[in-house]
């Protein structure tokens, strides 16, 4: 097949990395395609400096390589309306429509939708003033969660106990946006977060399995969210009914609400969950593979990812077998910049990728690197590798993951040194 991905990120370079290695098990190699693509996945698909938001651009690409299949990658491409438009030019597309992607781009929409479809999920005012921001975060309490309305790359969350802070946030967020901030203040949900992929055709839900991410800059949660430090899988800690339950009370009841408003989903709806004390709630719908679990789940993945991909795209996904998956555990731990999340430095030179993806059970996904004119390799951005380190279990795939961390250099990097480390333990409960 030739299949043309969209993005620049390590999901990306993890779909690019998924494809490329499944032609090389058997059958004759994909044709793979990047846009714009990083410089990790250069060695695997060919990468064209097209930009990954403009639509038109994105499907005349496709037409002109005669795509079989668009994967679109991000967030912010599909809001955008860039699966819509390689759809226009009859190119089947992994990826919901701009408006089914409201699902993420609006996190009022999404509380909407989540309540015509009885989704368990947190209490929440939607705020489009001060005032009301004030008085709603004191109709819930401490700890306090309040949302920037739209896309913030996960980093428009505050979760605090600090009354101040909350609303400081949230007022910035409602004025950054001028008369058109929303502001979501939810009830707290207390218990381990899980995160789960469901593979949509607009009817069909075919769940993946279960990861857990770490979404807080530093170990032991301590400092600000991020966009994602590290994951694992599989979750041998979690309720074993789990992915049932999430598929029938969740994920199905919100596709079949999306194709009753008429705007079917279709692409991967990323379920993101709270095992609380009171039961599993949502806590978050996002439209595409959540960056950094998926580079972990898809290196259990044994079913080629094309045909998923494709089966998807096309309104197949009822008859496709049962995906397959690799008994061992993953780990993905993400190296981040200087200055991450706050203001991380980019252009430092990055070494050690060779040595690292030497070792045996590791992989090196790139993230933010870009190549100078010298072809240097320097980092570009605030996440800017994704170490993968496999195992039979959690201890060994941890020990695979920071071994091949500990060959890369990238100057005042930084990393989290407690992915699954609790896990491992067998220290992490629902309450
Ligand atoms: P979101 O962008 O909605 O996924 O939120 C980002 C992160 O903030 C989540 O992964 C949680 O760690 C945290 N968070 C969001 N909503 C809540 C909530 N209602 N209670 C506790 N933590 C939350």
């Amino acid at each position: 097949m030739k299949i043309l991905v969209v993005g620049n990120g390590a999901r990306e370079h993890a779909i690019v990395h998924a494809l490329a290695s499944e032609s090389a098990v058997g059958g004759a190699p994909h044709e793979l395609h990047a846009a714009p693509g990083n410089p990790g996945m250069g060695s695997q698909a060919t990468l064209h400096a097209v930009d990954a938001l403009d639509g038109a651009a994105v499907a005349a690409l496709a037409t002109a390589l005669s795509a079989d299949l668009v994967v679109v990658g991000p967030e912010a491409p599909l809001v955008a309306g860039v699966a819509d438009a390689v759809r226009a030019a009859e190119i089947p597309v992994f990826g919901p429509s701009a408006q089914a992607a409201q699902l993420e781009g609006s996190k009022a929409f999404a509380k909407e939708v989540m309540a015509a479809a009885s989704v368990p999920t947190a209490m929440a005012h939607v705020c489009t003033t001060p005032g009301e921001l004030a008085e709603a975060l004191d109709a819930f309490g401490a700890p306090y969660v309040v949302k920037d309305d739209g896309l913030a790359a996960g980093k428009g969350v505050v979760v605090t106990t600090d009354r101040a802070a909350a609303l400081a946030h949230g007022e910035a967020a409602l004025a950054a946006r001028g008369d058109e901030g929303v502001v979501v203040v939810e009830e707290y949900l207390d218990g381990p977060e899980v995160s789960l992929f469901c593979l949509c055709d607009g009817t069909t839900v075919v769940p993946m399995v279960p990861a857990q991410d770490f979404k807080r800059v530093s170990d032991a949660d301590a400092g600000p969210n991020t966009g994602g430090m590290g994951a694992y899988t599989p979750l041998d800690w979690a309720p074993a009914g789990l992915v049932g339950e999430v598929v029938d009370r969740i994920a199905q009841p919100t596709v079949d609400e999306m194709a009753r408003r008429g705007t079917p989903f279709s692409g991967v709806l990323y379920v993101g969950l709270a095992l609380t004390s009171r039961g599993t709630r949502v806590v978050e719908f996002n439209a595409r593979f959540g960056d950094p679990e998926i580079q972990a789940v898809l290196a259990r993945l044994d079913t080629p990812l094309s045909g998923v991909m494709l089966a998807a795209a096309r309104g197949e996904l009822a008859d496709l077998p049962p995906l397959h998956w690799s008994d061992e555990a993953v780990v993905n731990v993400v190296v981040a910049s200087h200055g991450y999340p706050e203001g991380p430095r980019t252009g430092d030179p990055i070494s050690g990728i060779e040595d690292a993806a030497a070792l045996d059970d590791v992989h090196v996904l790139h993230a933010g690197t870009a190549l100078t004119d010298d072809g240097t390799l320097v980092s570009a951005g605030g996440r800017v590798l994704s170490v993968v380190g496999r195992g039979a279990d959690l201890a060994a795939a941890r020990a695979a993951s920071y071994a091949g961390v500990a060959k890369i250099a990238l100057a005042d990097s930084h990393h989290r040194t407690d992915i699954a480390l609790k896990a491992e333990r067998g220290e992490v409960a629902v309450p």
